[in-house]
């Protein structure tokens, strides 16, 4: 497994538990996000009502399960957590809502993948709070309203654009994560070292920050690993050649790309001379699934300036080729 996969590992489960941050200002970064959340909060503790419905979307990694922590327990109700791929039926939406509290907040994850017929329940669900379910079957079916208690439905998403638009427009509250800057995720790394107890130096922090993506669940990842090296290796302390030392064993380069980004860049470069190249036959080219390309591998490499997306596919820009040590393509005009 890619150490800088940007999807939830077990080992990133087993340890959430203590390193999530549960209040606002513990979460770091994403400042805009923040600021605007605080207020639509206290306005709705202020009024005593349900939190308009949020979405947030933003790639893998990047804190839309925090989040919908963090707002729950800033406006000190229940979370109930679930996601789009789970909810099979009608009835287990049904089930799910029925059982909700006052104000209490249901987050799907993944929320694009809800199957139609489920999505249908949603909406009167979200819009006034009842929901039509059928009872019964054939001759005897007959369908009931149920009344539910005011909540809020956060939808979490890679891809905006792959919500249908009817979902999209039921969100009040619609928040885009970005990529944290490298001081944010030193500030990060920094908090994590501490509650688990890891000596890492200044240095050391940046280090790891630095090749992380823009991305918390990487830096945190990161820094395990980088940890089980210094004790093995150095005496147990992170500093910035332990840390540098780590990452080349681990094969993260300077810039956080692994084996799999340089080979994406170099296909570009070597069989496709530069690009314009499709995202399918990339996907093919790398055995990879053209979502984990477009959602997982392209979108940090694009924020970077290393890959370009254009209407007639993809192209590796002049900073890939300087990455990969190789002499920029010089186009011809005309
Ligand atoms: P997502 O749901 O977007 O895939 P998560 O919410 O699971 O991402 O976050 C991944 C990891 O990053 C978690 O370990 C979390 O503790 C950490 N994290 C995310 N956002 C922040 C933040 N703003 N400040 C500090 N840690 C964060």
């Amino acid at each position: 497994d890619r150490i800088i996969a940007a999807a939830a590992t077990r080992e990133d489960d087993a340890i959430e538990a203590s390193i999530r941050p549960k209040r606002l200002d513990e979460y770091l970064g994403q400042q805009p996000v923040r600021e605007q959340l605080s207020i639509y909060i206290e306005a709705a503790r202020h009024r005593r009502e349900a939190l308009d419905h949020v979405l947030i979307f933003g790639p893998p990694g990047l804190g839309k399960t925090t989040l919908s922590h963090v707002i729950a327990n800033e406006l000190g109700v229940n979370l109930r957590v679930t996601s789009g791929p789970v909810i099979e039926k009608a009835g287990d939406l049904a089930a799910l809502l029925t059982n909700l509290q006052p104000h209490d907040v249901l987050f799907i994850d993944e929320i694009h993948r809800l199957s139609p017929v489920v999505e249908e329940v949603l909406y009167p669900a979200m819009e006034d709070y009842q929901i039509d379910i059928m009872i019964g079957e054939g001759p005897a079916a007959r369908s009931i309203k149920l009344d539910l208690p005011p909540f809020t439905l956060i939808g979490a998403t890679t891809r905006a654009g792959l919500l249908t638009a009817p979902l999209r427009d039921r969100f009040g509250i619609v928040q885009r994560l970005e990529f944290y800057s490298a001081d944010e995720l030193t500030r990060i790394v920094r908090r994590s070292a501490k509650i688990l107890g890891i000596d890492c130096a200044a240095e050391g922090a940046d280090e790891i920050a630095r090749r992380s993506r823009g991305t918390p669940r990487i830096a945190n990842r990161l820094l395990r690993r980088v940890r089980d090296y210094a004790q093995v290796r150095a005496g147990g302390r992170i500093d910035h050649e332990v840390a540098k030392a780590a990452m080349q064993m681990l094969k993260v380069d300077p810039e956080g790309f692994d084996d799999l980004d340089r080979r994406l860049l170099n296909l570009i470069i070597e069989n496709f001379d530069g690009g314009p190249v499709g995202v399918e036959s990339l996907a093919a080219a790398l055995s990879e699934e053209r979502g984990t390309l477009e959602d997982v591998i392209e979108p940090y490499l694009i924020q970077q300036g290393f890959l370009v997306r254009t209407a007639r596919g993809r192209m590796a820009s002049h900073k890939a080729y300087r990455h990969l040590g190789l002499q920029p393509k010089v186009r011809e005009s005309g």
